[in-house]
């Protein structure tokens, strides 16, 4: 069979993540760039992951684009939503999967797989910051962190501080009150951990959980925001390296289907 390389690129509310694969199974290239739709991250993010695969930054594959900022992208193909490219993406990275959390910049949402391993029901939280990557993004900086720093902290956590407010400008308050008073760093990062994990699996539960259970997204790199979340939910969560490039690992296999589809049609 000749190789057939495809791009998918996910256009988040953060950042653009894009993979380059080969024959619909085998990564070689990708990248993320911390800067999401409207900005030049989608096209820096497709012409690093190219260079990566050892290409031309201006070569022109077949292209699924996804995410928020799927529709502004003039290179694309095809465009499918997140939630297809998430369950696509974790299906192929995990086929036991039933269900699959992606906690992104500006949403999360609890996805249920069916039998052949697409989208099933979801549910998502678009309407608010809390529970999201976006409200970590507000607290790591009240506290002078980087968002990549939250995990180790929450580790040395001994007494997680509940954070009360549910809306994340009360909730910064509270953060930056709590801070003056002198609580611990490590249990005031626990806390926020937690009230990101209450969040999400009260709308895993109202899906209904069954196991087993992925996450996907950037706010899987954060591992004190899945322990919280095992925690909650009384279950293991798997989570790949390509968690956060999961949506343009799916929306690549998509882009790969639908030209070979395409394809075959056209020799028929
Ligand atoms: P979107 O698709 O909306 O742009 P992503 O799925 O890319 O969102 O996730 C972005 C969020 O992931 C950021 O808001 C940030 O909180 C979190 N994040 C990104 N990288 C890391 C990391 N290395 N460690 C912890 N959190 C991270």
């Amino acid at each position: 069979m000749a190789e057939c390389l495809t791009l998918g690129l996910d256009i988040g509310s953060t950042a653009s993540k894009c993979i380059v694969l080969k024959n619909g199974k085998e990564i070689v290239g990708s990248a993320v760039i911390p800067a999401g739709v409207g900005t030049s991250g989608p096209a820096r993010a497709c012409s690093a992951a190219l260079e990566c695969a050892g290409l031309a930054p201006d070569t022109k594959l077949p292209t699924a684009a996804t995410g928020y900022g799927r529709h502004t992208f003039p290179g694309a193909d095809y465009t499918l939503s997140e939630l297809s490219c998430h369950a696509i993406g974790a299906h192929a990275l995990f086929p036991e999967a039933k269900t699959v959390i992606d906690i992104g910049g500006q949403d999360a949402k609890a996805i249920r797989l069916s039998e052949t391993g697409k989208l099933g029901d979801f549910l998502m939280n678009d309407k608010c910051a809390a529970g999201t990557g976006r409200f970590l993004d507000v607290m790591a900086r009240a506290l002078e962190l980087d968002v990549t720093e939250l995990a180790d902290k929450d580790a040395e956590a001994t007494n997680p501080v509940p954070i009360s407010s549910t809306c994340t400008v009360f909730a910064e308050s509270e953060v930056i009150s709590q801070q003056a008073k002198g609580v611990n760093l490590a249990d005031l990062v626990a806390g926020i951990h937690n009230s990101v994990a209450a969040r999400c699996a009260s709308l895993v539960k109202r899906l209904g959980l069954v196991a087993p259970v992925v996450m996907t997204g950037g706010v899987a790199q954060n591992a004190g925001v899945v322990r919280a979340l095992e925690r909650e939910l009384g279950v293991k969560i798997a989570v790949s390296p390509l968690a956060q490039l999961n949506g343009a690992y799916g929306a690549a296999i998509a882009a790969y289907e639908k030209h070979i589809k395409e394809q075959n049609h056209g020799a028929d």
